[in-house]
């Protein structure tokens, strides 16, 4: 099938490799024209496992092409992919410029029957919107003849896994009421429908709400943990235990009941917020999400609360090795990073950072640019040299089994501030480490102080 996709961001170029891969014959289009240049040269713009080779041979084959020009993207495809963004607006809703835009471009350049695949996170409604939007232009271009679909198919993939995603997804939700389209997306789909029935039909406003719905349950899962953690510190019980106590019941399991610092990323805080706002204007009150985020942004700050307490305030002209930049392990992702919020918070308190992450060096310097108190070293090993404590905020793989005897001699004393709970505590005492970790011990009388 002959496909287009706007948008080259995590979900669009693992979505357009994903298909081509199946045999689907990809355009992918983006109005960021740097990014489809080094494309087309080979240059991946983002890690994601298995996302380059997968590039590379279906761009190599012929079956996954990127470009700028949108109006050959539109007569290109039988489906239109919309994958923008949709980045909190300022008062926390979804920002649909961007793919309402993407709705205009479309409308402008179609000349046959499109289904428009709205693979956006995207607010309960906006399918109706870009409806709108696409019969407004066609009848300024006197095209009322033209029809359309649009499909709310949203995206379920988790960055760090994202092509393993796409590949066998657990499930494939199409929100439509025409049979028609329906029916095209069966056939889109059916290489990934192959060993069970994975896909749910349903109405769009629920196809909509479901993604919502699924990443605010994980954000409430994760905030839960951690306001137990946070529980367990105070009451002299141990969070670990706790989580497999609790994740052994099946109604339960074990999956996203970790404790930490707290979820980041460019998806959980906007959905959260977003449908926050969502309910606000209906007039509803989200108890339940607005107590998800408010433990949230607690827990961001709590590894730099633990910090400066057991330096009793004085952190400037400290310098902290960090390891793990990236909002969790296999990405390069920073956005909304816990990583971020802790480094900024050691700044305005006048400590250095040396920092390490397999993989976001080059995020971070985009990020941070050349800041006169960040120093981004090439190992973990080196970030460690002379530091007051080692923090670690991400669980990549390569954090789990360190050399001890290294860290304790490099660091100035034998500090560490664990914030993903990787190590035994009584282990790490009998090392001789000062050791920090979330939710098991009792080392604070009250956390959130
Ligand atoms: P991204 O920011 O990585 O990429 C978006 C891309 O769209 C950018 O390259 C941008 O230049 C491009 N773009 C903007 N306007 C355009 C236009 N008019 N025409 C063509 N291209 C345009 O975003 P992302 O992380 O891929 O997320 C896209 C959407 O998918 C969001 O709604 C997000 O919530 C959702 N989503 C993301 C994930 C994830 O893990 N990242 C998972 C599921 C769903």
């Amino acid at each position: 099938m002959k496909v287009t996709v706007f948008g080259i961001g995590y979900v669009g170029l693992v979505q357009g490799a994903v298909l081509a891969e199946v045999g689907h014959d990809v355009v992918c289009i983006d109005i960021d024209a740097n990014k489809v240049e080094r494309l087309k040269q080979g240059h991946i713009p983002i890690y994601e496992p298995g996302l380059e080779a997968l590039v590379k041979e279906n761009h190599a084959a012929g079956r996954l092409n990127f470009t700028t020009d949108a109006a050959a993207g539109v007569k290109h495809g039988e489906v239109q992919f919309i994958a923008v963004g949709t980045p909190p607006d300022e008062d926390g809703s979804a920002d649909l410029k961007y793919v309402l835009a993407v709705a205009e471009t479309i409308a402008q350049y179609m000349e046959a029957h499109q289904i428009i695949i709205d693979k956006s996170t995207v607010p309960v409604g906006t399918a109706d919107k870009v409806s709108a939007k696409i019969t407004q232009v066609l009848a300024a271009r006197q095209r009322d003849d033209l029809s359309f679909d649009v499909v709310s198919n949203p995206e379920f993939l988790k960055e760090g896994s994202a092509v393993a995603d796409c590949m066998r997804p657990d499930r494939i939700v199409i929100g439509t009421n025409s049979k028609t389209a329906e029916d095209v997306m069966r056939e889109l789909y059916a290489p990934f429908n192959r060993n069970h029935e994975k896909i749910i039909v349903m109405d769009v406003r629920s196809a909509e709400l479901t993604k919502y719905a699924a990443n605010c349950m994980l954000a409430t899962k994760i905030s839960f943990m951690n306001e137990m953690a946070n529980l367990a510190e105070m009451l002299g019980a141990d969070i670990e235990m706790v989580r497999q106590g609790i994740g052994s019941d099946q109604r339960i399991g074990y999956q996203f009941l970790y404790a930490g610092v707290g979820y980041g990323g460019s998806c959980f805080p906007k959905d959260v917020q977003a449908l926050i706002r969502t309910a606000v204007s209906i007039d509803f009150d989200a108890k339940v999400l607005k107590a998800v985020e408010s433990r949230n942004n607690e827990q961001k700050s709590l590894l730099f609360k633990n910090i400066s307490r057991h330096f009793n305030g004085e952190l400037r002209g400290k310098t902290f090795a960090l390891w793990g930049l990236s909002f969790k392990p296999n990405t390069d992702d920073m956005r909304e990073a816990p990583s971020r919020v802790l480094i900024e918070a050691l700044w305005t308190a006048g400590a250095v950072v040396q920092a390490f992450d397999p993989e976001a060096m080059e995020e971070a310097q985009r990020i941070y640019g050349s800041h006169e108190s960040l120093r981004l070293c090439g190992t973990k090993e080196e970030a460690l040299r002379n530091a007051n404590a080692l923090i670690i905020v991400t669980e990549w793989s390569a954090f789990k089994a360190p050399d001890f005897e290294l860290i304790a001699e490099r660091l100035l004393k034998p500090v560490i501030f664990d914030g993903r709970n990787l190590f035994e505590p009584i282990r790490m005492k009998k090392k001789g480490f000062q050791y920090y970790s979330i939710g098991r011990q009792c080392q604070l009388k009250n956390p959130n102080e």
